[in-house]
């Protein structure tokens, strides 16, 4: 998912809220939602669809106010329906409080019999209402609203980065691991005006300053007194979800202090080192495994050439619920271009190969286009568990690399030859310690334990 956050008096905030989302559109495309607050007053709208289909000039202006939330949801827990869109609206003592959250709790189960034993009302299945009951309840027993959000925050085991909007200010939060990303950015002096976004994008688009990340287990709260922090937990620990870096967020956001562009271009690079083949041409997948294609090109010094072209207006793959549209999904999305491909034996570089259906569709597609021979290389390991913090990426038994060797998979998808990238190269090209990052789905080896009966559900 993709959270926006803005605190910006004598601003148009839905407008700002809204190009925000445009930019975070690839972190979810079910549904998007704004909530604005106009004082005491909350204004929310919500619906199914892309950004642009959400909201129009008219919705916007009635969205009124001088704080703004915003979110574009990918579902993780719960169905894909409007009443499970965000942000998550919800009656206090104090007034509504307004919640956008990216990520997957783990202790679902857990936290609800809580709720229960203290009568919250539940309007939806998703572990993010759930985390804004939580904060309404402790609101209602008489805290206000920090000391409410972050004795919340400490019932949630998992994955949360929050924006939560209240009448008197924006609170952008990360859980003590960090695992899904934070920004913090600013629209300059006079009055102080700040903007919260999962991605360094949402801050561009409308201009905003990077200021910095919002640190694992921190809660920054923006109000007219301007930004405070909080370090809400004792051992925050930082596990970035290195599929973020990978592949997830969009390669112009910086993490890191670099362009994810560079990141990739750095695992091509790695990539060649490691696994090189004779060919005549490299071409990447678009457009996520673009960039490693040009390092891996660089690094090989072999020809770099476009050979796919993506229809620009179909949504990623994976985000189609089932397995008939997504193999449907790769048909309509990539075209290969005859006169590039036919008759050269090429490298085709991908960010990663996660149930196996585009690369088998792809390499038949780059066959027929007349290629002689295709090598597929992969800047990611083989994803070989589930997510259980917020990326779909399926139940175990529907990972390719799961049950099958590198060489299998070779066979099944159709290629000369097959390499991925190394769990070492992937790690050591972020030129941070690599036990900074989340890299579970690779190794089975999970930051935020799981609870067994939850485990059990997504592994074989
Ligand atoms: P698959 O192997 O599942 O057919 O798809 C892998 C390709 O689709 C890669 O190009 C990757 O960019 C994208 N992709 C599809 N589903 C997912 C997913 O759940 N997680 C990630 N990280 N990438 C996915
Ligand atoms: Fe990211 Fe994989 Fe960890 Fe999930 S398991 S948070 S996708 S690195
Ligand atoms: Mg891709």
């Amino acid at each position: 998912c993709g959270v926006f956050g803005i605190y910006a008096p004598e601003e148009d905030v839905a407008k700002l809220t809204y190009f925000g989302l445009y930019a975070l559109q690839h972190r979810g495309q079910e549904s998007a939602g704004i909530a604005t607050f106009e004082g005491e007053k909350v204004h929310l709208y919500k619906e199914m669809g892309l950004v642009s289909q959400v909201f129009s000039e008219t919705i916007l202006s009635e969205l009124k106010g001088s704080i703004g939330v915003g979110h574009t949801r990918y579902s993780t827990t719960g169905s894909s329906r409007v009443v499970n869109a965000q942000p998550a609206v919800i009656e206090t003592r104090l007034g509504s409080l307004a919640l956008a959250h990216n990520g997957n709790l783990v202790n679902t189960a857990n936290l609800r019999s809580k709720l229960e034993q203290r009568n919250c009302n539940f309007l939806t299945t998703t572990d993010s209402e759930m985390i804004a009951l939580a904060i309404a309840s402790e609101v209602d027993r008489g805290k206000d609203w920090l000391e409410a959000a972050i004795s919340a925050f400490h019932w949630c085991q998992g994955a949360f980065s929050l924006v939560v909007g209240t009448p008197v200010g924006v609170m952008g939060v990360r859980d003590p691991n960090g695992i899904r990303p934070l920004v913090l950015g600013t629209l300059g002096n006079n009055p102080q005006r700040y903007v919260l976004a999962s991605e360094t994008c949402g801050l561009d688009i409308i201009g905003a300053e990077y200021v910095r990340d919002v640190e694992p287990g921190e809660l920054v709260w923006i109000t007219d007194a301007g930004v405070a922090s909080f370090h809400w937990t004792q051992k925050p620990e930082r596990k970035l979800c290195i599929f973020e870096m990978i592949y997830f967020a969009r390669p112009d956001s910086i993490m890191e202090g670099e362009s994810l562009y560079s990141y990739r271009m750095r695992i091509g690079r790695q990539l060649a080192k490691e696994s090189p083949a004779d060919v005549d041409l490299i071409i990447g997948v678009p457009d996520s495994g673009i960039p490693a294609a040009i390092g891996f090109s660089q690094e090989s010094g072999i020809t770099y050439a476009e050979g796919l072209i993506k229809n620009r207006y179909v949504g990623r793959t994976f985000i189609q619920p089932t397995q008939k549209m997504r193999e449907s999904g790769i048909k309509m999305k990539l075209n290969p271009l005859k006169d590039v491909l036919n008759g050269k034996r090429v490298i085709v570089v991908d960010d990663s190969i996660v149930r196996g259906t585009t690369s088998r569709k792809l390499v038949q597609a780059i066959r027929d286009a007349g290629a002689t021979e295709v090598h597929m290389r992969v800047s990611s390991p083989p994803v070989t568990h589930p997510c259980f913090y917020g990326i779909d990426t399926d139940n175990q038994d529907q990972l390719i690399a799961a049950t099958k060797s590198v060489e299998e998979i070779a066979q099944q998808i159709g290629v000369d030859s097959l390499a991925y990238l190394s769990w070492e190269g992937m790690l050591k090209s972020t030129g941070e310690d690599p036990n900074s990052f989340c890299s579970a789905c690779f190794t089975g080896d999970y930051p935020v334990p799981v609870p067994e009966l939850l485990k059990r559900s997504k592994l074989m």
